[in-house]
């Protein structure tokens, strides 16, 4: 049995501290104290004020995030709300929805309880603060009540009091991610200008220097092909659910540069390994996209699509998968959209994505980045990539960029690629049927009932592109073995 689940040992109280510095056009600066107590170790008391008198936003709104990631309801595990004035005297106040309350006058103080007890869906692990009874995650999005305007970065400063003090600056308090409880090693290492911070709790097949080593090499990965380095700081943080679940299931989650993994480990080490490098090569190309840019919008289509792409690329260069699985996953995705019944373009199917499009919205999101990477790679001869496309949107749009919509920004670059411009009006504006048999030709690859295969006979321009995708890595790998 794992150490995990064992029944008795200390609960922890932590005590965080939060002084925010708001950056936002108001001016804000709030403190807050988060209290768990043992008697109630899955409620976290919150104590708050507004440090410079009451919001200047002129609101006398208090309001929580009430749904995240598809999760809704949220506003129902705030409970006991007081607001206060100046005086100390209580403020009345009105409340339509859970999670949204605004008061009669103007208030100072805001108290309120947090039932953060984890959630019957498991998937919210990843994604929504949580406590049981020895450990938890709090995400401070969820936690706090949302001040200033959408989207406006906070900067603060957070001491955590658990049996140690730990302070954390961050700048933007909202994307803050905490883990508490016992059994967690942190350490760290310095790539650069970047810091690479994990937390790992529990016993795990894969060990702690290959999460490192993981790390590294996709950060170096990605950081070739954006450049510049996201954030100062990444914090890594590998957890198991809360309840017990199958093996094999897990979860994961990026805010700003916090990457959450909350997991059930596999069978076998070979595939724990293989996992781990999985989850890790997704969730690190968020860092820059989306969380890097400055678009908003419901453009999921690009970032998750890219991304499943991206990290594809990226296992057949570091040789984590083979050619053939490279291509396996391609058809599959490719046949995920051709079973669509309802045909809706990639930037409708955006708008659903947590209405049961996302299975759609990432399958037709990779296909697409493979046609993009094909085109560019032919008309360029190898010279240029899909990865041109990304880094040029992360170039043009990272922080601290105006924000605009996240569509119209990625669409608008890859039309003055000329070649892009026929994939875009088919499968981002349109809801066509995936033709690709001209693209895949391009490469020497061929849809055949049994999935996409390299031809017999290629010719040299097929052999250079196919070998520009990492084709050659593979056999000149397997050749030595
Ligand atoms: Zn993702």
């Amino acid at each position: 049995m794992p150490t995990y689940f064992r029944p008795y040992y200390l609960i922890f109280i932590a005590l965080v501290q939060l002084l925010h510095f708001f950056t936002n056009s108001y001016g804000q600066q709030i403190e807050a104290k988060v209290e768990i107590r043992r008697e109630a170790p899955t409620t976290a008391l919150v104590n708050g004020h507004f440090l410079d008198g009451v919001q200047k936003s002129g609101n006398r709104n208090l309001s929580f995030v009430r749904s995240y990631a598809g999760f809704t309801d949220l506003g129902k595990r705030i409970v006991n709300v007081v607001l206060k004035d100046a005086n100390g005297n209580p403020v009345k106040f009105q409340t339509a929805v859970p999670g949204e309350y605004v008061a009669d006058s103007e208030f100072t103080d805001w108290n309120y309880s947090v039932d953060l007890s984890p959630r019957k869906e498991q998937n919210a692990a990843a994604h929504l603060s949580w406590l049981s009874s020895d450990r938890g995650i709090l995400m401070f999005g969820d936690l706090l009540p949302i001040f200033g305007t959408s989207g406006s970065k906070i900067s603060a400063q957070i001491i955590l009091r658990t049996s140690k003090d730990l302070q954390i600056n961050s700048p933007n308090i909202y994307d803050e991610v905490v883990a508490v409880g016992k059994d967690q090693r942190s350490f760290s290492e310095t790539r650069g200008d970047t810091k690479l911070r994990f937390e790992i709790s529990g016993n795990w097949l894969f060990s702690d220097e290959d999460v490192k080593k993981f790390a590294d090499e996709i950060y170096g990965y990605y950081k070739n092909v954006f450049v510049s380095d996201p954030v100062k700081d990444v914090s890594i943080r590998i957890m198991r659910f809360p309840g017990d679940v199958q093996p094999g299931a897990w979860q994961a989650n990026t805010r700003g540069g916090n990457i959450t993994l909350v997991s059930s480990d596999m069978p076998f080490k070979t595939q724990s390994l293989q996992r781990l490098h999985e989850q890790l090569r997704h969730e690190m190309f968020h860092l820059w996209i989306p969380n890097g840019v400055n678009l908003g919008g419901n453009y999921d289509w690009f970032y998750e699509g890219f991304a499943l792409y991206s990290s594809l690329k990226l296992a057949l260069a570091h040789n984590r998968i083979r050619f053939e699985d490279f291509l396996d996953t391609l058809s599959r995705a490719h046949a995920i959209d051709a079973r669509q019944a309802d045909r809706l373009s990639l930037i409708t199917a955006s708008g659903n994505r947590f209405s049961g499009s996302e299975t759609y919205i990432y399958a037709r999101g990779m296909v697409t980045a493979f046609l993009c990477d094909l085109v560019l790679l032919s008309h360029s001869r190898g010279k240029g990539s899909v990865f041109d496309v990304l880094r040029e949107i992360y170039t043009r749009h990272k922080y601290p960029s105006p924000r605009v919509d996240g569509s119209t920004a990625v669409i608008s670059i890859m039309r003055k690629h000329s070649e892009l411009i026929p994939i875009v009006d088919k499968y981002i504006d349109g809801s066509g049927g995936i033709e690709w048999e001209s693209e895949l030709s391009l490469a020497g690859i061929e849809y055949t009932k049994n999935g996409l295969a390299v031809m017999a006979k290629l010719s040299g321009r097929q052999k250079d592109l196919l070998n520009s995708l990492g084709y050659n890595n593979w056999q000149r790998l397997s050749q030595t073995k």
